[in-house]
C-alpha cells in the first residue's frame, strides 16, 4: 500500500506562492521533524549516524540531509534533486504606471517561460522577499512578504476589439501582460502606491525598504478535480510537487547507513546559472563539507562521488488526448500511469541504460508502475537539472518526473496517484 500525500501536497502548494515561500515551507517541515539548520558561513559540527540537517542558500534553495552511520566514501550519497522556482511575473523597480482616469498598473518582467494566456482575468496577488535597511550597507535584513488577498488582475482585451483572439494571438510581454493594481483619485497617493503597500503589510517605514524580489501569483487555491478526484489542479506543480516528494522522503526515509540529501535548487526555469542554481558548485561544496566534517579525506570525497546516485526529479509531459501528434508513438506517459523516466539520445537528460535500470528497479521494489518519456523526434524538448548538475559534480543519475499537462500554465494539471507513487519510490530509495 502506498501512502497518501495528496492533502500534504495541496497544503504545501497553497503555502508556497513563489520560490522563497516554497523554501520557507520546506524549512518549517524540516524544523518540525527535528532537522537542524546549518549556516554556510559557520563551521559545521556534524553527528554521523543520527544527524539531520539543512542549509538554505539565498532564501530560495534548500539542501536537507541525514548522515549515515557509515562514511560517505563507503556507501556513496543518495541524492534527490528538484527545483523551487516556477515561471511567473516579477515586479520591476519603479513599477507604478499611471494610466487614464486614476487607473494604476504595474510594470512587470516575465520570469522563465509561462503560458501567457493563462494569466489573464484571474485574481492575482504578490509574494516574495523585501530587503530592508540593516545595521550597515553590507547587512540588509530580509523579510518575506505575501499579500494574502487579490489585489491585481490582467484583464483581456474584449473580443470585440480583437476578433482574431481565438485564432492565435501574439502577445507582447511589455504591453499585453501588465496587471491593474488600483484606481486612485488622490494624486499624492500614486507615487508611493506599491512601496507604501509593502511598508504597510510589513509594518515598516517606506524609507527602510531598499529593494525587493516580488512575483505575482494566482490567488485561486490548489484543488483536486475529476469525477474521482484523480487530478491535481494547481500552480507550480512543476516543480514543487517533486520538491515536496523529495523533502518528504528525506524526513520519512529510514536508511540510517548511507547519507541522503534532498537538493532543491532555484532558477531552473532560467537555465540554472545562479549561485543557488544547479550550475553552481553549491551542492558539490555542501557534499565536500559534509565529507570533511565527518572525518573524510579529499580522496574519500572522490570515492563517495563515484559510489553515489542521484535522482533528478522534474515534471514530464503527460500525453494530451487532444494532441496525440505531438508525442512519440511508443513512449508517451499518461496521467496516473506512474513516475516517468526521461530519455534523450542527444543527452539532454542524464539518463542512460544503467541509471534507468536502477530507477526502474526502485519503482518495482516500491510496487509502483513506471513509464518512459522520449520526445517525438521532430519536437525539440526542454532541458532540466541532471546534466547541468553533472558539470559541477560527476555523479551518476537519472532524470525522472511525474507526468503533467499544461506545463508552465498558471495552473497545471497533475495526478494524485502519480504524486503518491513517486513519493513511495523516493521513500524506498531513502530507506
Ligand atoms: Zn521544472
Amino acid at each position: 500500500m502506498i501512502k497518501n500525500y495528496t492533502d500534504s501536497l495541496l497544503q504545501f502548494l497553497a503555502g508556497s506562492p513563489c520560490n522563497f515561500f516554497a523554501v520557507d515551507s520546506m524549512r518549517r517541515m524540516l524544523l518540525e521533524n527535528g532537522f537542524k539548520e546549518l549556516c554556510l558561513a559557520d563551521d559545521w559540527q556534524l553527528a554521523p549516524g543520527s544527524g539531520k540537517y539543512f542549509v538554505v542558500k539565498n532564501d530560495s534553495a534548500i539542501f536537507a540531509f541525514t548522515l549515515g552511520s557509515k562514511p560517505m566514501a563507503e556507501t556513496g550519497v543518495k541524492v534527490i534533486a528538484a527545483h523551487s522556482d516556477s515561471p511567473c511575473f516579477r515586479i520591476k523597480p519603479n513599477a507604478v504606471i499611471k494610466a487614464e482616469n486614476g487607473i494604476i498598473k504595474l510594470n512587470t518582467e516575465v520570469y522563465g517561460g509561462p503560458i501567457l494566456y493563462t494569466w489573464f482575468d484571474r485574481p492575482l496577488s504578490v509574494a516574495g522577499r523585501v530587503i530592508l535597511r540593516g545595521a550597515d550597507a553590507l547587512h540588509p535584513v530580509t523579510k518575506l512578504l505575501r499579500i494574502d488577498r487579490p489585489i491585481l488582475v490582467i484583464p483581456h482585451l474584449a473580443i470585440h476589439f480583437n476578433r482574431a483572439v481565438n485564432e492565435g494571438n501574439p502577445l507582447s510581454k511589455q504591453k499585453d501582460m501588465l496587471p491593474l493594481l488600483a484606481r486612485v483619485t488622490e494624486c499624492a497617493e500614486k507615487d508611493n502606491l506599491l512601496i507604501g503597500l509593502i511598508a504597510n503589510e510589513l509594518g515598516v517605514q517606506v524609507s527602510d525598504i531598499l529593494d525587493f524580489d516580488l512575483m505575482l501569483y494566482d490567488c485561486e487555491r490548489p484543488c483536486l478535480v475529476g469525477l474521482n478526484n484523480e487530478f491535481i489542479s494547481a500552480g507550480r506543480i512543476d516543480d514543487l510537487s517533486m520538491a515536496h516528494a523529495a523533502i518528504t522522503a528525506v524526513i520519512e526515509g529510514t536508511d540510517t547507513t548511507a547519507t541522503r540529501i534532498a537538493a532543491i535548487f532555484d532558477n531552473e526555469e532560467t537555465g540554472s546559472g545562479t549561485k543557488q542554481g544547479a550550475a553552481s558548485p553549491v551542492l558539490a561544496n555542501i557534499l565536500r563539507r559534509v565529507n570533511a566534517a565527518t572525518g573524510g579525506s579529499e580522496s574519500d570525497f572522490f570515492k563517495a562521488i563515484a559510489r553515489s546516485f542521484m535522482v533528478s526529479a522534474d515534471n514530464a509531459h503527460a500525453f494530451h488526448p487532444n494532441y496525440s501528434e505531438k508525442y512519440d508513438p511508443t513512449n508517451h506517459p499518461v496521467l496516473g500511469g506512474g513516475p516517468v523516466i526521461k530519455i534523450n539520445a542527444n543527452c539532454k537528460y542524464m539518463t542512460d541504460a544503467h541509471s534507468a535500470a536502477i530507477f526502474r528497479s526502485l519503482c518495482e521494489e516500491a510496487g509502483v508502475p513506471f513509464q518512459y518519456f522520449v520526445n517525438h523526434s521532430d519536437v525539440a524538448g526542454g532541458s532540466t537539472l541532471g546534466n547541468i548538475l553533472t558539470s559541477q559534480i560527476d555523479i551518476e543519475g537519472v532524470d525522472v518526473g511525474n507526468p503533467i499537462l499544461a506545463m508552465h500554465s498558471v495552473r497545471e494539471l497533475g495526478s494524485a496517484f502519480d504524486h503518491n507513487a513517486m513519493t513511495a519510490v523516493f521513500l524506498h530509495f531513502f530507506s
